[in-house]
C-alpha cells in the first residue's frame, strides 16, 4: 500500500528491553507496514531487523486462534469459554485438594504491565500463595539483587541520553550489537561524531568486538577478579573519589563460598558485615594485575588500562551489561562489583557516568521488576514486609492475612517443584520454558508427567505447547493495549491496534475470567473494553511519590514513552543526584535513598570458580546466547520469513584450531555433550563469532535444537538465577 493510505498507530516494539518506539501501518484493520517512531526518544526513527519485520509471523498459518483441549491425547478445538471454566474448575480443585502451594503461574517480562499485575493479584492477593514467578528469573534476577544490595533500589539510576554524554562505553559481557541493536548504533554515531570510544571486555569475539576500539577476552568466570583488580588500581594509584566515597558510600562483606544451588530445596541467605576501607583495601591485595592476570587470562596491561579509564577524573564512563553478568552463578557479586568500580570513582548518576544494566525483554523491568511478578515481590516492595503486605491488602481490598509472608518457588525450583509432584497445575504465559530453561532434559520430563496440569497461552505452538493439557489463545502484542517498560525506566503504552483472529484474547483478560470463576468476581471489577486502563490506574497507586511516581495514563497516551520517577509532570532522568531527581532531601550533592542512611554499599565480593570446569573427560566451555536476527525461543522471528531465512538453524561456533584438531569444517554435524544431554547441530567457524580456543558457543533460539539439554541449573544463590554462560562439554564430529 503507498504510504499515504496507511493509518499509523503508536507502540514500543513487541521485542526486546531497548524498547524502541514503532508506528504500524493499518490498512483494511490489517498491519502492513511498521516504520520507527521519529518522535521516540530511545530510537529516533531507527530500529533493527527484528523490528522492521516483527507483525509478519502474525498471520502465520499455524498462528494459535481458538482452545485446544487435550482429550485421550488429542487436541480437541473447543469454545474459549468451556477451556476457561475447565482451567478454573482445575485449579479450584487442586487447590481444595492439595493446598493453595499446589498451583503455581509462570510469566514473562513479555507479559505486559496489566498481565502481570492481574497474575500477581489473582495469585497473592486471591488464593493466597506467592507460587508466581517470571522468565525474567532467567535474565534479570541478578540485575535486581545486585541494585537492592548495593543502593537499596532497583533499576538504572540513569538513562540512554548517557550515550550523547560519555567519553567511554565499557562493554562487561556484552554482545550489544546484536542483542541491543538499536543502542549500540547510538553509540557508534557518537564514536564517529566526537570520537567516544567501545570497549569490549568478553570471553568470544562477536560484532560488538570487532566494531569496539579494543577488544579484550578474559576466560569465563574471572571477571569477578577483573573488576577486582580494577578497584586495586583504582585505590592504589590514588584515583579514588575520596570525598564521595566518604560521603554516600559504606563498606561490607558478605557470606563467602554460598554454593550453586544445585541440590533440590537449596537455601541461602546472605549476611552483611561493616567493615572499614582499610579491611576492604586488605582484601584486595588477593586482586594484583599481576595475580588476577595468571587465571584471567588478561594481560597486566590491560587490567590496567580498563582501571586508567574508570580512573581519569576527566573522561566520564558508562558500563553496559546485560546476560553475560546477570546469568552467572555469581551474577549478584558481579553487579556489586561494577558498582564498587563507579562508586569508588564517584561516576555515578551523572549525565555521561554511569553503571547501566540493559535489560534483556521489553517489560523485563516494567512487569517482572516493577509489578513485581517474582514469588517474593509485590507491587511495591517484598512479602516478607508487613508494610508492604498491608499496602497491597488495602489495595486489592483482601484480608492482609491472605498474603503469605514466605516466598515459595523461584523459577528453577518451581519445575523442580513439578518434577517432583509437588506443583500439580501450572500456567505459563507468554513464555517458552522447554526451550529456555537451563536443564531442559530434567524439566521436559517433569512437565510431561500426569501428575501436573498445564495450561499454556500463547500466540503460537511451542514445545512448552506440546506437553499442556489446556492450550490457551493468547492476542499478539498489537491486538491488545498494552503498557511495557522497557530499560531506562520508560512507560510506553499503545492502544490496540487490530483484531486478532478467531478467539484470541489478551492474557489479562483471560486470567481475570479465570479468577471470576473461581470464585473471586468482586477482586476483578473490571470491564473489557478498558481493562487496561482500569488495572493500570489501581496499579500506580502501589508507586505514588518522589521516589517511583508513574505518569497517569494521559501522559502515556499523549507521549510515546515517560521515564519514572514522573514528579510534576517531568520524566527523572539521574537518580540520586540532587541536581536531577526532586526525590533527594538530604542536602547533600548525592542521596542513595534507597537504603535507611542514605549511603551506597560497596561489597567485597571474591572470586569464586565455576561450579562445572572443563576437564578432561569435558575439555570445553559452553557459552550460549542470542543472534540478532531471533528473539529469545525463536517462537515469533523463526515465523517471519526473512528473518527465519537469514538465520535458519541454530549452530555450535569453534575456534579454527580447536576444530582442526577435530577434523571439523565448517557445516559438519557437531555433537555437543554434558553431563546431562546431547544436541547435534552443525558446525560454525569463522563466521559470526569467534570463540577462544578451548570454547564453544550456541544460540538456543531453535526449538529443534535445543542447546539447554545440555546446560546446567546451578544459579547464583543470591538473585537465583541461573548461568547460561558456563558448563563443560565435549564434542565429536558426527
Ligand atoms: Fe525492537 Fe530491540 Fe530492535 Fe529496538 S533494538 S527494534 S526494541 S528488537
Amino acid at each position: 500500500a503507498a504510504q499515504g493510505d496507511l493509518e499509523w498507530k503508536k507502540g514500543p516494539c513487541r521485542f526486546c528491553g531497548v524498547g524502541c518506539g514503532i508506528l504500524v501501518g493499518i490498512k483494511d484493520g490489517k498491519a502492513v507496514a511498521v516504520k520507527g517512531d521519529p518522535r521516540s526518544k530511545v530510537n529516533k526513527g531507527l530500529l533493527c531487523v527484528k523490528g522492521y519485520h516483527q507483525t509478519m509471523c502474525i498471520q502465520s498459518k499455524d498462528r494459535l486462534t481458538h482452545a485446544l483441549v487435550k482429550k485421550n491425547g488429542t487436541y480437541v478445538k473447543t469454545p474459549l469459554d468451556e477451556a476457561l471454566d475447565l482451567v478454573a474448575s482445575k485449579m479450584k480443585e487442586t487447590i481444595e485438594k492439595h493446598g493453595k502451594d499446589s498451583v503455581a503461574m509462570y510469566t514473562s517480562g513479555q507479559s505486559t504491565i496489566p498481565e502481570g499485575y492481574v497474575a500477581s493479584k489473582l495469585m497473592k492477593g486471591a488464593i493466597g500463595t506467592n507460587n508466581l514467578d517470571c522468565n525474567a528469573r532467567l535474565c534479570m534476577a541478578s540485575a535486581v539483587a545486585g541494585f537492592l544490595t548495593t543502593f537499596g533500589a532497583d533499576e538504572p539510576m540513569g538513562c540512554y541520553e548517557d550515550i550523547e554524554h560519555a567519553d567511554y562505553f565499557i562493554t562487561w559481557g556484552n554482545n550489544m550489537a546484536e542483542m541491543h541493536p538499536v543502542l549500540f548504533s547510538r553509540m557508534l554515531e557518537q564514536k564517529q561524531r566526537r570520537g567516544a570510544k567501545i570497549v569490549d571486555f568478553a570471553t568470544r569475539t562477536t560484532r560488538s568486538s570487532t566494531a569496539s576500539d579494543r577488544s579484550i577476552l578474559f576466560e569465563p568466570q574471572t571477571d569477578l577478579a577483573v573488576a577486582n583488580a580494577i578497584c586495586y588500581e583504582i585505590i592504589e594509584n590514588g584515583w579514588m573519589n575520596k570525598s564521595f566515597v566518604e560521603k554516600h558510600c559504606n563498606f561490607t562483606k558478605g557470606l563467602t563460598n554460598i554454593g550453586y544451588g544445585l541440590e533440590d530445596k537449596f537455601a541461602f541467605k546472605d549476611k552483611a558485615t561493616p567493615i572499614d576501607f582499610e579491611a576492604y583495601r586488605e582484601f584486595l591485595q588477593d586482586y594484583t594485575p599481576e595475580k588476577v592476570a595468571k587465571y584471567s587470562k588478561v594481560s597486566v596491561q590491560d587490567i590496567k588500562y580498563l582501571a586508567a579509564i574508570y580512573g581519569d577524573p576527566n573522561k566520564k564512563v558508562v558500563s553496559y551489561w546485560c546476560m553475560g553478568m546477570n546469568q552467572h552463578t555469581r551474577g549478584t557479586w558481579m553487579n556489586n562489583l561494577v558498582y564498587n568500580i563507579h562508586l569508588l570513582t564517584g561516576k555515578i548518576s551523572q549525565p555521561g557516568n554511569g553503571p547501566f544494566s540493559l535489560t534483556g525483554q521489553p517489560s523485563a523491568c516494567g512487569t517482572a521488576r516493577e509489578v513485581g511478578t517474582f514469588t517474593h515481590k509485590l507491587p511495591k516492595g517484598v512479602v516478607t514486609n508487613e508494610k508492604h503486605r498491608r499496602l497491597a491488602a488495602k489495595i486489592w481490598k483482601v484480608p492482609y492475612e491472605r498474603i503469605p509472608a514466605k516466598p515459595t518457588y523461584h523459577t528453577t525450583e518451581m519445575f523442580r517443584a513439578v518434577d517432583r509432584g509437588d506443583i500439580k497445575f501450572i500456567w505459563t504465559q507468554v513464555t517458552n520454558p522447554l526451550v529456555s530453561l537451563p536443564k531442559t532434559s530434567r524439566y521436559r520430563p517433569a512437565l510431561e508427567k500426569e501428575s501436573c496440569f498445564v495450561v499454556v497461552s500463547d500466540v503460537f505452538p511451542t514445545p512448552t505447547s506440546d506437553v499442556a493439557d489446556v492450550i490457551l489463545p493468547a492476542s499478539w502484542h498489537i491486538e491488545k493495549s498494552g503498557i511495557y517498560g522497557n530499560s531506562e525506566r520508560r512507560t510506553q503504552h499503545w492502544d490496540q491496534m487490530i483484531e486478532g483472529p478467531g478467539e484470541t484474547t489478551p492474557d489479562a483478560w483471560m486470567t481475570i475470567e479465570v479468577a471470576k470463576r473461581m470464585g473471586f468476581g468482586d477482586l476483578f471489577p473490571y470491564s473489557r473494553e478498558n481493562h487496561v486502563e482500569e488495572i493500570y490506574e489501581e496499579y500506580i497507586q502501589f508507586h505514588e511519590g518522589k521516589k517511583h511516581g508513574m505518569a497517569p495514563l494521559k501522559a502515556l497516551k499523549r507521549k510515546s514513552g515517560v521515564i519514572w520517577p514522573y514528579v510534576e509532570g517531568k520524566s527523572t532522568l539521574w537518580r540520586f543526584n540532587a541536581e536531577y531527581d526532586p526525590a533527594c532531601d538530604n542536602g547533600k550533592a548525592f542521596h542513595f535513598y534507597g537504603k535507611p542512611d542514605g549511603k551506597a554499599v560497596i561489597w567485597q565480593r571474591p572470586f569464586e570458580p565455576a561450579p562445572e570446569k572443563p576437564d578432561a573427560e569435558y575439555p570445553f566451555w559452553l557459552n550460549t546466547g542470542r543472534v540478532v536476527e531471533h528473539w529469545h525461543t525463536g517462537s515469533m522471528t523463526r515465523r517471519i520469513p526473512v528473518l527465519h531465512q537469514a538465520m535458519p538453524n541454530a549452530y555450535i561456533e569453534l575456534h579454527p584450531d580447536d576444530a582442526m584438531d577435530y577434523g571439523i569444517s565448517n557445516g559438519d554435524m557437531v555433537k555437543v555433550i554434558s553431563k546431562r544431554g546431547a544436541c547435534t547441530m552443525p558446525a560454525s567457524i569463522n563466521e559470526r563469532g569467534l570463540p577462544t580456543k578451548g570454547q564453544v558457543f550456541a544460540p538456543f533460539f531453535d526449538e529443534e535444537l535445543m542447546i539447554n539439554d545440555v546446560t546446567l541449573d546451578a544459579f547464583c544463590p543470591i538473585s537465583k538465577e541461573p548461568d547460561f554462560k558456563k558448563c563443560a562439554v565435549k564434542i565429536e564430529k558426527v
